[in-house]
């Protein structure tokens, strides 16, 4: 079969029995798939038509350590051919789980010290925020219910993720959504203060918020914000989870985005970078003082927990995907590579006159799109779609974030990104603009 025939062949297949997730199902039943992958190698992706593009976007922020990493596939096969899964529900447990929990008590943030395991980050967070009541449940406070979140944040699309996810549109997609979720403006400690005062700090279980906001258009806190944060949780007795699903990993040039901040969590969500996005895996970590608590006081059963956790195969896959990280050296390659991204950035900005604001943390990236530079006024309709199918075609993924009336384009390469590819990625960018404005 030609590569034509083969295109044209599963195009009419995906459109019949594919439903894309968080996608335009106009689009796809009129063009089809945009690309149809079949390789990757480092930060590049081949598809079955031929092209080859950078992936600006690491996929969805998460194949850290690039594609195509055969250490990865030999590290599954490694454990599926021994032992590919068994439960650890119970008092079951398994090798890669006990040492991969390990692992990450000795490189999170804080005293985070005992992990619980799902296959990803709407998981982590519903487990989070079940947790967290679950917590002051055992604490006699069973009052204590309502997660806080912050406006443009995103948290996942479980029941729970959806209801703290700050974009209104991802909860305006369904209705009945969980009940006792409040949110409060994303750069202001203040306004969490006020909100905390508003609802009554006896009916608050926690505050969840992403170091960098990821999905909701790259937005770095301010620097002192979370030391901020954490003063307010500490002094009306609310846990502080963080969500480091994106910041996780290496991501922003550290090994988690918390440690700009100097902020350390009572519990932390992660998934994504923690596997490369090889096989599914996420997780909650519990501090010291939350994780002593719970095994104080509980009795009975935890009764939480999903078939996946502690899955033997994706933990032997972090495991050696840490491994990975460490040995390359790919955190700091993270951080120089960020400078040169967001440098790049500076550089378009002065030579396209629709380009606004610029920013970024490490390997997270985001620029706006304005009708003029210098009032910041913007387009009527968002002028990122285009960019985004223009740089496709010239051989670069990005994505764009059009939520709260922002026109926004955002990135996060792999973190094995050299010079090279950065200014390839930097110069299509700049060609896409050019094209469109
Ligand atoms: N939290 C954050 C900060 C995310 O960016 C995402 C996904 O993009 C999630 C949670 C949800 O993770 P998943 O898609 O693995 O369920």
């Amino acid at each position: 079969m030609t590569n034509l025939k083969l295109i044209q062949e599963l195009t009419e297949l995906d459109k019949k029995h594919f439903l894309h997730p968080t996608s335009p199902i106009e689009q796809q039943q009129e063009q089809g798939a945009a690309f149809i992958f079949t390789e990757g190698n480092g930060v590049h992706l081949h598809d079955l038509a031929g092209n080859t593009v950078i992936d600006g976007m690491s996929s969805l922020w998460n194949v850290n350590v690039g594609h195509g990493r055969k250490e990865l596939g030999q590290a599954a096969m490694d454990q599926m051919s021994t032992l590919a899964f068994t439960s650890c529900f119970a008092t079951f447990s398994n090798e890669p789980a006990i040492r991969l929990a390990e692992k990450l008590s000795h490189i999170a943030p804080g005293d985070l010290s005992a992990t619980f395991f799902t296959s990803g980050g709407s998981e982590a967070n519903d487990t989070a925020y079940k947790l967290a009541r679950h917590y002051w449940i055992l604490k006699g406070q069973e009052n204590r219910k309502k997660i806080i979140s912050r406006t443009k944040s995103y948290h996942g699309v479980a029941m729970g993720a959806t209801s703290a996810t700050g974009l209104k549109p991802f909860r305006d997609f369904t209705n009945s959504l969980a009940p006792d979720f409040c949110y409060v403006d994303h750069a202001s400690s203040q306004s969490l203060r006020e909100v905390i005062e508003a609802e009554g700090p006896e009916t608050i279980a926690a505050f969840i918020a992403e170091p960098v906001q990821g999905a909701g258009g790259v937005h770095v806190a301010p620097v002192n914000y979370f030391k901020e944060v954490r003063a307010i949780c500490d002094e009306y007795d609310i846990l502080f989870i963080t969500d480091e699903v994106i910041t996780g990993f290496g991501r922003t040039g550290t090994y988690f985005g918390m440690e700009h901040y100097g902020a350390a969590p009572d519990m932390m969500c992660f998934a994504k970078g923690v596997t490369s996005g090889y096989v599914p895996l996420g997780g909650v970590m519990l501090s010291e003082r939350i994780h002593q608590e719970f095994t104080e006081l509980s009795k009975g059963t935890l009764l939480h927990g999903y078939t996946y956790s502690g899955h033997p195969t994706a933990c032997a896959v972090a495991i050696r995907n840490l491994e990975i990280i460490e040995q390359e050296h790919l955190i700091a390659n993270a951080k120089a590579m960020g400078e040169e991204m967001l440098n790049g950035f500076k550089w378009i900005q002065s030579e396209r006159e629709i380009v606004g604001e610029v920013r970024g943390l490490g390997l997270m990236g985001g620029i706006e799109i304005v009708k003029n530079q210098h009032t910041q006024e913007r387009f009527q309709a968002p002028l990122v779609p285009q960019i985004v199918a223009e740089a496709a075609k010239r051989g670069l993924i990005c994505r764009s974030v059009v939520f709260d009336g922002q026109d926004t384009l955002v990135f996060a390469p792999p973190l094995v990104i050299n010079k090279r590819e950065m200014s390839q990625l930097i110069e299509i960018l700049n060609d896409s603009i050019q094209a469109i404005e």
